[in-house]
C-alpha cells in the first residue's frame, strides 16, 4: 500500500501512524471487545478519551481554566452563527473583518443576527493584502471583533492579533495547531476539525468562561456553549468517534515535540515551496509576501490554459487535490501539519520538471 501526497484543504491529510493506530483498534478498542464508535458516549471509558483530548489539547496550546473547551458539531460554519447568538443582542453593534472568502461567509451570517460594521476589508485588492491596522474603523463599546487569522482560500495570513478593547474572535480553522500561540489574547477561538485536527464534523470551541453569561435567552440550545459547557459537551451525543481520533492527534502532535516543532517543520515546508514559486517566472503567487500563509499556499501557472495539463501529469505522479478553490481558480497546496516535508519535496521536485518541459 502507498500513501499519496495530499495537498487537500480539507477534509485534509491525516498523519499515517494515527490511521493505523485507529485501524489497530477499530474492531477492539482497548480489550472492550467494541469499537470505540459503539461504546456509549456516558461510559467511564469514553468520559476518559474526551477528557484526555481536552487535557492534551490544553497542554499544547497552553489553555488555562480561564477557558472551557467545547467540541461541538456543526463544522466551523454554525459558529458564525453561534458566536453572535452567544455573544450579543440583536441591537448591539459587532465588528468583523473582512479578508477573503471565510471571513466574507462569517459576515454573511452575523448579519443576519447583530448589527455589523466592517471595520476592515481587504476585498479591493482581491483579498491580496490586510489593511493597515490603524486604518481599521473600529466601534466604540463594539460586542466583539470577529476575524479569520489565516484564510484557507486565498492564503492570506496575519502575522499579528487584532489590538482592540472588545473580546477577539477568531476562525482558526486552518492554522490552530500549526504553531504557538498566545490564548489569552482572545475571548473565543474555534476550529472545524478537518484541516487540522480530525475527521469532519467537530468543531473546536474555546470560550473565555467570563464570556459564557451573554447568550440570548431564545438562542437554540444545541448553539449555546454555556449548555454545551455544563454538560461537558455532551448535551446530546457528541461526534465521539471524531473526538477519540483527534485526541490521538493532539498525542501524535506532542510525541514530535508540541507546536514549537511543529512550527519549524511548517516553516520549512512553507519555505521550500514559496521559495520554487519566486524563483520561477513561470509560477507566481499573488499574497502581499507580509501575509503569506503557512498552511495554503495558492499559485498560478503562467499560461493558465496548462493548468488542466498541471494537474493530470501531478496526479499521475500521485500528487493529490492542488486545484485552486472554485472562486479564485489556479492551484492551491495545503501543508498542513500532517503533510510531509518529503511531499513538499516531491511537489517542489514535479514542479520544476513541469516548468522546465512546458514554460
Ligand atoms: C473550512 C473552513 C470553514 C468551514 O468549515 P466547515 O466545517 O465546512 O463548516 C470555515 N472557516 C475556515 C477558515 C475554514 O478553513
Amino acid at each position: 500500500m502507498t500513501r499519496a501526497h495530499n495537498f487537500c484543504a480539507g477534509p485534509a491529510a491525516l498523519p499515517a501512524e494515527v490511521l493505523q493506530r485507529v485501524q489497530s483498534e477499530l474492531l477492539d478498542w482497548q480489550g472492550m471487545g467494541a469499537s470505540v464508535m459503539e461504546l456509549s458516549h456516558r461510559s467511564p471509558e469514553f468520559v476518559d478519551v474526551a477528557e484526555r483530548a481536552e487535557q492534551a489539547l490544553r497542554r499544547l496550546l497552553g489553555i488555562n481554566d480561564d477557558y472551557v473547551v467545547l467540541f461541538q458539531q456543526g463544522g466551523a460554519s454554525q459558529q458564525f452563527a453561534s458566536v453572535p447568538l452567544n455573544l450579543a443582542r440583536a441591537d448591539d453593534t459587532v465588528d468583523q473583518v473582512v479578508t477573503g472568502q471565510w471571513s466574507k461567509k462569517a459576515l454573511a451570517e452575523g448579519k443576519r443576527h447583530v448589527s455589523v460594521n466592517v471595520a476592515s476589508t481587504s476585498e479591493d485588492s482581491n483579498f491580496s493584502t490586510i489593511q493597515s491596522e490603524s486604518e481599521w474603523a473600529l466601534t466604540e463599546g463594539a460586542a466583539y471583533l470577529h476575524y479569520c487569522p489565516n484564510e484557507t482560500i486565498g492564503g492570506l495570513e496575519f502575522n499579528f492579533v487584532p489590538e482592540t478593547g472588545a473580546p477577539v474572535i477568531a476562525d482558526m480553522s486552518s492554522t490552530i495547531l500549526s504553531r504557538p500561540i498566545d490564548v489569552s489574547r482572545f475571548g473565543v477561538i474555534y476550529a472545524g476539525a478537518q484541516k487540522n485536527i480530525g475527521p469532519a464534523g467537530l468543531c473546536l470551541v474555546i470560550v473565555k468562561r467570563d464570556l459564557l453569561g451573554r447568550a440570548r435567552a431564545e438562542i437554540p440550545a444545541m448553539l449555546s456553549w454555556k449548555i454545551a459547557a455544563d454538560n461537558d459537551s455532551m448535551y446530546n451525543t457528541p461526534p465521539t468517534f471524531a473526538m477519540y481520533l483527534s485526541g490521538l492527534v493532539f498525542d501524535w502532535i506532542e510525541a514530535k515535540g508540541g507546536l514549537i516543532a511543529m512550527q519549524a517543520l511548517n516553516e520549512k515546508k512553507a519555505s521550500t515551496l514559496y521559495n520554487v514559486i519566486d524563483a520561477s517566472g513561470f509560477y507566481s503567487n499573488p499574497v502581499d509576501v507580509r501575509y503569506r500563509s503557512l498552511m495554503n499556499v495558492p499559485f498560478t501557472l503562467a499560461d493558465a490554459s496548462l493548468d488542466k495539463l498541471f494537474l493530470e501529469e501531478a496526479e499521475a505522479e500521485q500528487l493529490l487535490n492542488l486545484k485552486g478553490h472554485r472562486s479564485v481558480g489556479g492551484m492551491r497546496a495545503s501543508i498542513y501539519n500532517a503533510v510531509e516535508q518529503s511531499s513538499v519535496d516531491a511537489l517542489c521536485d514535479f514542479m520544476h520538471r513541469f516548468e522546465t518541459k512546458y514554460g
